[in-house]
């Protein structure tokens, strides 16, 4: 069976047409965008209101199979016009105050994105290829992956994603970010909404990630910048056959759904600003102002409306002359041919956003200017296009005086820097298309396949399971087992107070159980030998202290010294240390013999994290040429003699032992882990104790499973 491509949207990209008692094809970007993708395969799923959704066997579209979603009338309200637009529209685009959060949106939200998921279970297999769209429905990454574990799942945000500190006042944050996370890959249209997403990650998921992907359990999400565009061959085809129209006046163009983060209202108080300002430019500019209605069911919409309508009122009372409106302005959706014309004609385009995803209309105007006479862009900074159309004057549309500069500048422009700014821009808008930006998004979504599974197979500590998996990696039933385990956070939960991880009778009791079955333990620790022989001391087993600087030898009762060096650097890493110590609340040093550790497990979170990063660099900085090792671990900054490390010493430990009849085991959860992962490759098996990213074969998802382990290991 060939593999399905799906698109999830919120809405299907049909609109019933009365006259002609057919379904339209939108003219959406998206529609376009997928025009590349084989037809035969695929599948289009969105909400259809009632009335519509009946006509829809008229098969408008044979070649794609669309799929309305179906739910009650109700709950879409809430859901679109509550939650969608009245909490996640405004929150997203920095407008907090246009919030207007209630529980029962919240409801209606997972309930519709269950919905979805209900109706795309009816069309999606394993191996599909899914890709979601949009703000609507940040919930169906997770639903969906639950019930269907190997499909590839694409999403794409098309609005910015704010910054963490503006995101994290939504009450549904965390439910929101984890369920994206579900996803294979994740596209934003700018670097920006990516940087401030993964920081969101790092902070209310406490997920490390360095921005360009994300791994979690047995997976990592890809991130990706792919910045929107349209139909370019359409548009300056259309272009080309519009006619040009003598204007005697200088006309800015804007051209805006009635939306507040189009930031018309800026717009107008600067065009009032110019004309009171320059009252010689009366009579000889315009502003022509379409403004298309939006959402005119919600209250803040409607405030707008009111708004606009007045300011416009107002601008074309106090300048208008019989002969001249300074304004002109309609509230209408108007025919694509109809725009491109308007394009074409203006001399200026006028895009104020306070903020916006992306903007078309900026490329849509660019892409239908008249190469021998081109007009000027002039794009807010805060749409996320400015990062594209870096020619264009660029405006910070709150600082009205500077953008009454920008506007007599454009006014003023010589031919030839228009046509040089312009061309620019037109080269890159005509080469990177809609189809180019669903192509880039789909490739790396489908390459991402092999290497986003993380290939490691999340260990079930149950017999058949545990045997199974031995087996796979070399053990036999004679095999001799030697099992090196980590402390804390893998033998030991982890503990707010390092003294207090005290090891449970039940954990000596599994262990003496392993022992008395010939299996030879070793407990492999950062921690100090006084530590370690205090809570292991009855068992009498081999040691190791300090990451492998001392080994315990049972038979002599020994602690032996395996890197027997003086340490100079010791000294000024603790001043160092000390410093941070001063700084951050509850954070403490902890002494060894061949290393130093700093603490931050107890300190305020954020500023822990980012004293800790200092700490790093400083110490690094410090220490480069000195033969020791500066590392971060769990909530720790640890500097140690290069020698005191596990891997290097698990090493050694194996090249003495070994003979074909040994199998060998290592458990860890920390980075100073990975090292005697890498040593016992080859020889056995290594196993990770909890998330990120490993050199093991296996991972444990708790600590508790390593003890459920180690019985059934007792027990086989
Ligand atoms: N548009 C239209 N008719 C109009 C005004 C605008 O079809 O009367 C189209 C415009 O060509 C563009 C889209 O609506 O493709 C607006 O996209 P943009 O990214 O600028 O803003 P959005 O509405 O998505 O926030």
């Amino acid at each position: 069976m060939s593999r399905q491509y799906i698109i999830v949207s919120n809405r299907l990209p049909l609109a019933w047409n009365d006259r002609k008692q057919a379904f339209d094809k939108s003219a959406g970007g998206l529609v376009s965008a997928i025009a590349g993708i084989p037809q035969h395969n695929l599948h289009w799923l969105g909400y259809m209101p009632c009335q519509a959704k009946q006509r829809l066997t008229s098969k408008e579209m044979p070649d794609t199979h669309f799929h309305p979603v179906n739910m009650p009338e109700a709950v879409y309200q809430d859901f679109y016009n509550g939650y969608c637009n009245r909490v996640l529209w405004p929150l997203f685009h920095y407008e907090m105050d246009k919030c207007s959060y209630q529980e029962q949106y919240w409801q209606a939200y997972c309930q519709a994105n269950k919905y979805f998921c209900d109706s795309l279970l009816k069309v999606a297999r394993p191996g599909d290829v899914i890709w979601i769209h949009d703000y609507q429905l940040m919930l169906l990454p997770h639903l969906l992956r639950k019930k269907i574990k190997k499909c590839l799942i694409g999403f794409f945000l098309h609005i910015p994603f704010p910054s963490s500190e503006i995101f994290q006042q939504l009450p549904n944050r965390r439910a929101i970010l984890s369920s994206l996370l579900a996803a294979d890959l994740i596209g934003f249209h700018d670097y920006n909404y990516l940087r401030h997403f993964s920081t969101g990650i790092t902070r209310l998921l406490e997920i490390d990630n360095q921005g360009l992907h994300i791994d979690h359990d047995n997976f990592r999400t890809e991130l990706g910048v792919f910045p929107a565009s349209v139909d370019s061959t359409k548009i300056i085809n259309r272009a080309k056959r519009a006619k040009i129209e003598k204007n005697k006046r200088f006309t800015f163009l804007g051209v805006d759904r009635l939306d507040y983060i189009k930031g018309i209202d800026l717009k107008l108080d600067t065009f009032d600003k110019l004309l009171a300002d320059h009252p010689a430019l009366h009579n000889k500019i315009e502003l022509c102002q379409i403004a298309v209605p939006s959402r005119t069911d919600i209250p803040e919409y409607q405030a707008l409306k009111h708004l606009v309508d007045e300011k416009v009122g107002q601008i074309n009372g106090k300048y208008g002359t019989v002969a001249w409106s300074p304004i002109r302005y309609l509230t209408k959706n108007i025919d694509r041919n109809e725009l491109v014309k308007l394009y074409k004609n203006a001399d200026a385009m006028l895009v104020t956003s306070r903020r916006d995803g992306f903007n078309l209309v900026a490329l849509e105007y660019i892409l239908s200017q008249n190469k021998d006479n081109p007009g000027v862009l002039l794009l807010s900074e805060f749409a996320g296009a400015f990062s594209q159309l870096t020619q264009c004057l660029r405006l910070n549309p709150w600082h009205l005086d500077d953008t009454v500069e920008k506007m007599l500048q454009a006014m003023k422009m010589p031919l030839t820097e228009r046509k040089h700014r312009w061309q620019t821009m037109f080269q890159y808008a005509k080469k990177y298309t809609a189809k180019q930006w669903s192509n880039t998004f789909l490739n790396k979504l489908i390459n991402s396949q092999e290497q986003n599974r993380l290939h490691l197979t999340t260990v079930k500590p149950n017999k058949q399971s545990v045997t199974r998996l031995l087996r796979q990696h070399g053990w036999k039933k004679k095999s001799n087992l030697t099992l090196f385990i980590d402390y804390d956070g893998t033998l030991n939960p982890i503990v707010d107070d390092p003294k207090m991880a005290i090891l449970s009778n039940a954990t000596i009791q599994i262990l003496t159980k392993l022992i008395e079955k010939n299996i030879t333990i070793i407990v492999i620790s950062g921690r100090p030998r006084a530590f370690l022989q205090s809570q292991l001391k009855p068992l009498n087993i081999p040691l190791i202290a300090e990451h492998g600087a001392f080994v315990f030898n049972p038979e002599k009762r020994k602690w032996q010294d395996q890197i027997k060096s003086t340490k100079d650097w010791y000294k000024r890493a603790k001043a160092i240390m000390d410093k941070y110590t001063e700084l951050v609340p509850n954070s403490f040093i902890e002494p060894k013999t061949y290393s130093i550790v700093w603490h931050y497990r107890r300190s305020p979170s954020y500023f822990g994290n980012f004293q800790a990063y200092k700490l790093l660099e400083e110490l690094k900085l410090n220490f480069n040429k000195s033969p020791v090792s500066v590392s971060r671990g769990h909530k720790v900054i640890e500097v140690k003699h290069v020698n005191a490390n596990k891997g290097i010493c698990v090493d050694n430990m194996i090249k003495k032992l070994h003979s074909s009849e040994n199998f060998y085991i290592a458990i860890g959860d920390d980075v100073t882990d990975e090292d005697m992962f890498e040593s016992i490759k080859g020889y056995g098996l290594a196993i990770k104790v909890g998330k990120g990213n490993t050199a093991a074969q296996a991972r444990f998802i708790t600590q508790k499973d390593v003890l459920t382990f180690l019985k059934t290991l007792a027990n086989i």
